[in-house]
């Protein structure tokens, strides 16, 4: 059955029903202040009046979200949600554009919109734990348009034993094994960047797993363990001891972007990371069918307004 035939992807009044049971399984909450008790309907469908009295402002169901202030229906808010979670390399804005029938610049805001809702936030637990692997790898992509601060006094960073490539923008992943994956755009992939990253991220009992790579250096004082497989002599699985979750990860990655968004901006590189972290936090494997990862991207559309938008950006 095509998915689309639901009436939520069809008319606004249908898709606004259809949020307002995904964020408000209780009833609806003002996105302002949070009020979950006090509330009253007004004359205009969708539009509540909040009954805190240091409040009562009027809200809807898109308050507080990415998809405030937009003029884009509520349908068509949905369907660019489900297209960029089911999608298994993602969408580019001019697919989004004619499957949606919307304008390039509405696809191109929604789109990021998508993705900002995708970025995981607030506080996020560390991953592994007492028994747990975390593989941690780094892998280069597309060229850097940022100069990089030039450190000559030292030895060029090392991937597999070789040199890294310099002049790419360097991400660093972090994947817990059967579980989720945590990603980073940096700078420069050094030493003091990647284990402030591991050191970070990683529950201290985890035991740890990457290539022979002289960044994870002393990472044993950190961690349960840390076991590394030599990429250099071409050993890449000892007993359990591997880096396969982070080198699959980074082949989604790599081979998505290169067909889907060929031309992403540097700046805008951890938004794609965020994409593709999220549909790989949300996969079939760990129970997730299409709508419901859309619907998982959808939660996360909550608070992610304010620190998103800019003021010089135009409503669309
Ligand atoms: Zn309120």
């Amino acid at each position: 059955m095509n998915a689309f035939t639901e009436p939520y992807f069809q008319n606004d009044e249908a898709a606004r029903a259809k949020l307002e049971s995904v964020r408000w399984p209780n009833g609806p909450v003002c996105g302002r202040c949070g009020e979950s008790e006090r509330r009253y309907a007004t004359k205009r469908p969708g539009r509540y009046r909040c009954g805190n009295p240091a409040c009562r402002k009027d809200f809807t169901v898109t308050t507080g979200t990415v998809m405030e202030s937009s003029h884009i229906p509520l349908h068509k808010w949905l369907m660019a949600f489900y297209l960029l979670s089911a999608s298994k390399k993602g969408m580019s804005s001019h697919q989004l554009m004619r499957s949606l029938g919307v304008t390039y610049k509405s696809a191109w805001f929604l789109s990021h919109r998508v993705r900002e809702a995708m970025r995981a936030g607030g506080l996020v637990p560390p991953m592994g734990g007492e028994g747990g692997i975390v593989e941690a790898d780094e892998t280069y992509f597309g060229k850097a348009e940022v100069q990089r601060p030039r450190r000559a006094k030292l030895p060029p960073p090392t991937k597999g034993g070789k040199v890294g490539p310099a002049g790419k923008r360097a991400i660093v992943s972090l994947v817990e094994r059967g579980g989720s994956v945590r990603s980073f755009h940096v700078a420069v992939a050094d030493k003091v960047t990647v284990q402030k990253i591991i050191a970070d991220n990683i529950s201290r009992e985890s035991r740890l797993h990457t290539d022979e790579s002289r960044l994870y250096v002393g990472a044993d004082q950190i961690f349960a363990s840390h076991e590394t497989v030599k990429h250099s002599v071409k050993e890449y699985v000892r007993g359990d001891v591997h880096t396969n979750s982070a080198e699959g990860f980074f082949s989604i990655f790599k081979r998505g972007m290169r067909g889907i968004y060929q031309h992403c901006g540097e700046k805008h590189l951890h938004r794609y990371l965020a994409e593709y972290d999220f549909r790989y936090n949300h996969r079939q494997k760990l129970g997730y069918s299409d709508m419901g990862r859309a619907l998982a991207a959808i939660r996360g559309a909550e608070g992610k307004r304010l620190t998103y938008r800019k003021p010089d950006e135009a409503r669309v």
